[in-house]
């Protein structure tokens, strides 16, 4: 009986063990439906996990769910309302029904298989910059219609597929107080920064990043009361507006490379996320 009782203990701890050790975006890569948990997401947005994901409506009354083969349209409950909220602003402006709702998490959070080193706790949401011009795309597509790039010269600028819509609709998210930041191409941040105007504090949460010009990003705070969930701190105060100018200098007159290697980054394990990402990924 001991004996028994012995293997069976070093089985479950080797399976432990070995559970420990797995690569996570496998893990979580491969579960097809939320925990039966309450919702609250664990870690860092690019470390971490979402218990008790809510699943955005494949289609809703002011947006669209994109490339649902992917089974990315998972998040806090409240990044589900804060995408109900703001897509019902889109839909009042001109030429946008709504929003195209691209990539929030997997059903569990966690690192994902492709793209993407954050969108791990269900309060990243990217947002295509296509304007909606109808809301009865078919499954199929939403996985051929393709984005617009908003962008020309690498990113120091906006092209003529960029509008004073996209803007607004910028400008509507970061004075939600659900957001913490939008990433967007520097040469975005810097047309706003020239047409805003006096109203210019909702620009420090929009900071130019690499990529995003077919998307922007929208950056939800960790919700009140979510124990164990990770801000990221705070932007410096201020407009960022000359942050974002010397990320277009950048681009035009590129800095010489330096000489220090990027190290590659290591892939995470489940044993890197917070504990209680194994009880989210072994829950029903
Ligand atoms: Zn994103």
């Amino acid at each position: 009986m001991i004996r028994i009782f012995t293997a069976l203990l070093f089985t479950v701890l080797m399976a432990t063990t070995a559970n420990a050790e797995t690569i996570a975006k496998q893990l979580f890569g491969s579960k097809g439906t939320a925990s039966a948990q309450r919702p609250a997401p664990f870690g860092g947005y690019a470390k971490g996990c979402l218990a008790g994901a809510a699943q955005l409506a494949e289609t809703g009354p002011t947006w669209q769910a994109m490339r649902l083969s992917r089974n990315r349209n998972w998040g806090h409950p409240e990044t589900i309302a804060f995408i109900e909220r703001l897509s019902k602003k889109a839909s009042r402006r001109r030429g946008w029904k709504g929003l195209y709702v691209g990539d929030i998490s997997q059903p569990r959070g966690g690192p994902m298989l492709t793209g993407h080193a954050s969108h791990q706790l269900g309060l990243d949401v990217d947002i295509w910059m296509l304007p909606p011009d109808r809301l009865n795309l078919s499954r199929n597509d939403r996985e051929n219609l393709s984005s617009i790039s908003t962008r020309r010269a690498n990113g120091a600028f906006v092209n003529d597929r960029w509008t004073k819509q996209h803007m607004n609709i910028l400008k509507a998210a970061a004075k939600d107080k659900a957001v913490a930041r939008i990433f967007v191409f520097p040469g975005a941040k810097v047309e706003m920064c020239k047409r805003a105007g006096s109203d210019r504090a909702w620009l420090n949460k929009v900071r130019p990043w690499y990529g995003h010009h077919y998307h922007f990003h929208l950056r939800l705070a960790c919700p009140k009361g979510a124990q164990g969930c990770v801000n990221q701190a705070p932007p410096p105060p201020g407009d960022g507006c000359a942050d974002a100018q010397k990320w277009v200098d950048d681009i035009l007159n590129p800095p010489p490379p330096s000489n220090t290697p990027s190290q590659p980054r290591r892939e995470l394990v489940l044993a890197d996320l917070p504990q209680q990402c194994a009880s989210v990924l072994s829950s029903q």
